[in-house]
């Protein structure tokens, strides 16, 4: 597996897109507005996700979905960055 896109939705509708790092099973921090955003800063540094409790998403890719949260002040996904178990 190797990086693709990911969708965040709020019920159903797509609220912002993140980089997945399928090579770590993990989806990176950023929130972007749109797939060309995404594609421009693709694989480049990125923030660590701020402290904030942010609100609840759904974070898919092209072979899964699950629940996280993500706050939008900040643009960053501050919990459910990984398919698996809890974040660090
Ligand atoms: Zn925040």
């Amino acid at each position: 597996m190797s990086h693709q896109p990911g969708t965040l939705r709020i019920a159903g509708e797509i609220v912002g897109w993140f980089e997945y790092n399928g090579t770590v099973d993990i989806a990176r921090s950023q929130i972007f507005p749109d797939e060309a955003a995404l594609v421009a800063w693709w694989r480049k540094e990125q923030p660590l996700p701020c402290d904030c409790p942010g609100e609840p998403v759904e974070l898919s890719t092209e072979t899964a979905s699950w629940d996280g949260r993500a706050c939008f002040a900040h643009a960053c996904v501050v919990e459910g960055r990984r398919t698996w178990g809890h974040d660090e």
